[in-house]
């Protein structure tokens, strides 16, 4: 018998082969060795042939010089927290890509002199939200939550209901945030009910605002009552309402969703919001409003700890200006195009699956960005639950739902240009391992 070990090619000799030269530009040494030494293993225990060696090792590169796998997210929740929430348009990331390299993002060109940082985005912004004052920009909700507490409430008190006293995800607390940054908490009415007397006891002097959060990651029900902004607007002080999920005005599919141009025009001082729920752009905190506050909390010091970068800005401002972005796309979707592309992508893959495989109804959501409880129809390709795994180890990977001893690919979340990218994946998935060897 042959030792394998002296058949294992040499790791010059492997790494002169051409792709692997490409390879090194592009990602770079690391990652072209690294995968280099996985295939010599495979070849050392005998699992591929040493001429394959080098094939085998430009099959397992990353497609780019991240650990971050890209996923087709087939769950049927649009904004999915741990796939990074709101997918960019296309739009978003050639304009960040702009962004990337040297830019104007605090040049005036036609003077040469210092511009005012990120312009265009909030130029942006504030047309989106003609209701708006002022408008600025921050790393993402929370900050934006932040940055109105310091600026406004250090060493005073807010308040805020009971019932808002929310947890958004991952420990992140509403009331812990804000005594955090030295905000004294005056908490009105009880976990399902709170009246606009209860609020008006709790405002004295020392109050700097009454925050209204929504709570937009589930629901109550039942023997429920909360105050709506046009009534906190009674109060002699500011409101701040937390609307979250990002919507600049109201949606015809969403009619419980607060949006910003309602809550500005219901009387709120000041809106907060995230920028990758359903706004569907980069992470980022939106602060809309009263145009003096505004003011306030940019000149806050802390205003430059919580700022973003020239790639959020450009993004931002083309999720802004540009074509709907793929988190709204989503929810227009029409349930009949998705039963339709979920029946044609279920034929094409019987040949490899025959009865293993169906088109079937199914429910999205909008997930923890907002619309607790909303139910949005759509239209799955169901398969084996056995290939959960393998979808999601494959490249990309695919996450999906498993009901009932069934994975469903749900099809709302998945946008149609990656119908033929999720059949490919189901193909190698189904067909098992890649066979290795010659
Ligand atoms: C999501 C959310 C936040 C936090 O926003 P991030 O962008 O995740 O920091 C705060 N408040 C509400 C109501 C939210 O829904």
């Amino acid at each position: 018998m042959p030792d394998p070990r002296r058949a294992v090619p040499r790791t010059d000799r492997v790494l002169a082969d051409d792709r692997l030269v490409r390879a090194r530009g592009r990602l770079g040494d690391r990652l072209v060795r690294d995968a280099v030494r996985t295939a010599q293993e495979a070849c050392r225990a005998g699992t591929v042939s040493p001429e394959d060696v080098a094939g085998l090792a430009v099959a397992s590169l990353p497609s780019a010089a991240t650990s971050l796998r890209t996923v087709l997210n087939a769950t049927g929740v649009l904004v999915h927290t741990n796939l990074g929430r709101a997918p960019l348009s296309r739009a978003a990331v050639e304009a960040a890509a702009l962004a990337a390299g040297p830019t104007d993002v605090e040049l005036d060109l036609a003077t040469g002199r210092r511009g005012r940082r990120g312009a265009g985005a909030l130029d942006a912004l504030a047309a989106a939200v003609p209701d708006a004052g002022g408008v600025h920009v921050v790393n993402n909700g929370a900050a934006a939550l932040t940055l109105a507490a310091l600026a406004l409430a250090a060493g005073r008190s807010v308040v805020l209901a009971r019932g808002e006293m929310v947890e958004i995800g991952d420990g992140f607390r509403v009331p812990e945030l804000l005594t955090s940054v030295g905000v004294e908490l005056r908490e009105v009415g009880t976990t399902n009910r709170v009246r606009l007397e209860d609020y008006a006891d709790a405002v004295d002097e020392d109050t700097a605002f009454v925050l209204k959060v929504h709570p937009s990651n589930f629901r109550v029900s039942g023997f429920v009552s909360s105050v709506d902004v046009a009534d906190l607007a009674t109060l002699p002080v500011p409101v701040v309402a937390d609307i979250g999920s990002g919507l600049l005005a109201p949606h015809p599919l969403l009619p419980e969703e607060p949006d910003a141009a309602t809550a500005l025009r219901a009387g709120a001082d000041l809106v907060t919001a995230s920028g990758d729920k359903l706004l569907g752009g980069p992470q980022a905190g939106l602060l809309l409003g009263d145009g003096a506050l505004v003011h306030r909390l940019r000149r806050h010091p802390a205003a430059r700890a919580l700022r973003v970068d020239k790639l959020t800005l450009a993004a931002l401002e083309a999720t802004l200006v540009g074509p709907t972005p793929p988190v709204p796309a989503m929810l227009a979707a029409d349930a009949t195009d998705l039963r339709r592309r979920a029946e044609s992508l279920a034929d094409t893959l019987g040949t490899d699956l025959g009865d293993d495989v169906a088109a079937v109804d199914s429910t999205a959501a909008v997930g923890g960005g907002g619309a607790p409880g909303v139910e949005l129809a759509s239209a799955a390709v169901a398969v084996p639950a056995r290939l959960a795994e393998p979808l999601r180890r494959g490249e990309p990977a695919v996450v999906g739902r498993v009901t009932d001893g069934r994975l469903l690919l749900d099809l709302r979340t998945v946008p149609p240009r990656d119908d033929a990218r999720l059949v490919e994946a189901v193909r190698r998935a189904a067909a098992g391992p890649p066979s290795t060897g010659s």
